[in-house]
């Protein structure tokens, strides 16, 4: 159980920050995971009311606020129709549509879950974090910067033309990923990102070259990627799982 004396929803993010820094305070995206735990604070902030619900196209990028639910993301047609559905297609599996209407984005790209499904899609496209107090940041270098006290505000995807694939395995339908892969493919460069491993997922970008023959790629590939055993699956189980998805994932996006 999670404990709060006071719960405020401040208007904008200065004053959320203020609060933040200022006393022993959480933001509260959708609380889904917060409240799983057993902690204390002195102040809720909850950013409802700080208009992070947006999501927005331009020419070049797409912007998504870090108030949006898992269902408002899913069900946007800009997100719909990103990659044929790519991003879609990732949010859509995770857990119930009762608790997707609680999720935010906030609260799924802050925290650096390991297992995340969506993070692991985001790191092959172009996205970057938008921070109020660090501002913009790649989501690869976000992943591997230590922030403590910040809020995120929003995230940016660059619009590229790429051909991209995510593939995972679960043991249950509501259970976390065993290993989560995703691919993309621009012209001349490939992105592969692996989580759940069950670390945060990693990034590794290779030119189109190295995958001529796709087998002997990933078996290069799997020897730099650490996996680890946890209550899910073990170390060499998550390899052949990822040796396996990860071919599906190229041929698809390459050959
Ligand atoms: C039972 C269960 C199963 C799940 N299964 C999966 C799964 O299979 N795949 C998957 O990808 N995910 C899964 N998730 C994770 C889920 O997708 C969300 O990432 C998670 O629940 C947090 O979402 P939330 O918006 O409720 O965040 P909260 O619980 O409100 O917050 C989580 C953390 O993020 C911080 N935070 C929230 N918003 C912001 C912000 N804007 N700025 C800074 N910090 C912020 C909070 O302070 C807190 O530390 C699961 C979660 C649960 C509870």
């Amino acid at each position: 159980m999670i404990y709060f004396k006071e719960y405020l929803k401040p208007k904008n993010l200065q004053e959320a920050y203020e609060v933040l820094t200022s006393k022993n305070a959480k933001i509260i995206g959708g609380a889904t995971f917060l409240k799983l735990s057993n902690q204390s604070f002195e102040t809720a902030i909850d950013l409802i009311d700080a208009k992070l619900d947006f999501i927005r196209e331009s020419e070049n990028e797409i912007e998504i606020g870090a108030m949006v639910t898992l269902s408002e993301f899913g069900d946007n047609p800009i997100i719909s129709n990103l990659y044929n559905g790519f991003l879609k297609n990732i949010t859509e599996n995770i857990l119930s549509f009762q608790m997707r209407n609680l999720i935010t984005v906030g609260g799924t790209i802050f925290p650096k879950f390991g297992f995340s499904d969506l993070i692991t899609g985001l790191l092959v496209l172009e996205t970057e974090v938008h921070l109020y107090k660090n501002g913009k940041i790649r989501l690869e270098d976000f992943l591997n910067t230590k922030i403590q006290k910040d809020i995120l505000e929003k995230i940016t995807i660059k619009k590229k033309p790429l051909a991209v694939s995510f593939k995972n395995i679960k043991n249950s339908e509501y259970d976390f990923s065993i290993i989560n892969i995703a691919v993309s493919k621009s012209e001349n460069e490939v992105k592969i990102a692996v989580g759940a491993r069950p670390a945060m997922a990693v990034l590794i970008t290779k030119d189109l070259n190295f995958f001529e023959d796709i087998d002997k790629a990933v078996e290069s590939l799997l020897n730099k990627i650490k996996f680890s055993d946890d209550l899910r699956a073990s170390k060499i189980y998550r390899q052949k799982v990822c040796k396996a998805l990860l071919k599906r994932a190229l041929r698809e996006v390459i050959q």
